[in-house]
């Protein structure tokens, strides 16, 4: 069975191809606004890209349109009019091919994707992105979301900290390497709330720091302080629920001090901790592709985008327990 996925949530537009469970292609683009994203501007960057990222997946997978046998979309949570983009397209090509078509939640297929490469049957999942910031752990059928940022995502405030020091976006990898320079640990509000964590007062903290502290000494006192508060929640999640292993994806996963702080806590309590490669850390279509494989056999009714798509909305059907 051949699935092809199409993942366009935010600023990426990727597809992803799998042939029998394993991923044989996994191609994107992704729009790089100036500042944040403009969402008009994001959907007519996956409109202008789509046709040629599905022929290069088509062509790296050395398959045809007409060899797909399922096709899958990310149905949310995400920006709408991006959402829209990846279900018209699919929609339209499963329509033409008299093909199903499964809508996959977003969050739940990095977690599907984790699994798929850690080998790790029943992680924590600490999913740190620009938009989103959540701890995910399988429970009674169910994936749930344990903890999660009450006001914006952790990329979306390395960002923010990162044009007010005239970095330009995203502002994740030159944070990280100021940071290392840094030597100085500044106080900053250390905001976790059992289970939940919150950033904007942070935010708004560290920007009066700006021109009074270097810039290197902020950037590690920021990661210092953020890390710290989701490795502790993502802690807590393990454990709450007994579980032993841990995977931290999205985007802030290429962040080697964040890696480097889950390794620590997991190797304490005696826990599994594993990288994923950076391509399947960030969004893509190969985790829609193969999650879709998964949810094969599920009978959607519903088909059109949800932007607040709730991790805990979907009855997981194809685990073992
Ligand atoms: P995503 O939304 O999953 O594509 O992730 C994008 C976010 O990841 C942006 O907010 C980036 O600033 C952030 N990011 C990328 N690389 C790093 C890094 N090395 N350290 C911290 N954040 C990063
Ligand atoms: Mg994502």
């Amino acid at each position: 069975m051949i699935v092809l996925g199409i993942e366009s949530t935010a600023h990426t537009f990727g597809v992803g191809i799998v042939k029998d469970g394993k991923i044989i292609a996994n191609e994107r683009d992704t729009y790089k606004p100036k500042e944040g994203i403009i969402p008009r501007e994001a959907m007519e960057h996956h409109y202008d890209v789509a046709p040629s990222i599905i022929q290069r997946a088509l062509e790296k997978a050395n398959v045809k349109l007409s060899d797909i046998d399922l096709y899958a979309y990310s149905q949310g949570p995400g920006i709408p009019s991006c959402l829209r983009v990846g279900y018209e397209i699919s929609r339209y090509l499963s329509n033409k091919s008299k093909k199903k078509l499964i809508g996959v939640n977003h969050s739940i297929a990095h977690l599907e994707i984790a699994r798929y490469f850690t080998g790790f049957d029943d992680p924590v999942m600490l999913y740190v992105s620009g938009g989103n910031t959540q701890i995910i752990v399988y429970k009674e059928g169910k994936y749930r979301v344990f903890g999660e940022t009450q006001d914006i995502g952790v990329g979306n405030l390395i960002d923010r900290v990162g044009r007010a020091l005239n970095i330009p976006f995203p502002a994740g990898p030159k944070i990280e390497e100021l940071a290392k320079k840094g030597s100085k640990y500044i106080e900053i509000p250390y905001v976790i709330k059992g289970m939940d964590v919150s950033f904007s007062g942070i935010e708004t903290h560290i920007k009066k720091l700006i021109g009074k502290e270097s810039a290197e000494n902020i950037a590690y006192s920021l990661q210092e302080t953020v890390f710290s508060m989701l490795i502790e929640a993502a802690e807590r999640a393990m454990a709450y629920c007994n579980k032993d292993s841990l995977v931290i994806t999205g985007g802030v996963a290429a962040n080697k001090r964040l890696n480097e702080m889950g390794k620590i806590m997991c190797e304490e309590r005696n826990a599994k901790f594993k990288e994923i490669p950076l391509e399947y850390a960030g969004d893509n279509g190969a985790m829609i592709a193969y999650t879709g494989y998964l949810m094969k056999d599920y009978e959607q009714i519903d088909l059109k985008p949800i932007r607040n798509y709730r991790t805990d909305a979907v009855e997981i059907k194809y685990r073992k327990w």
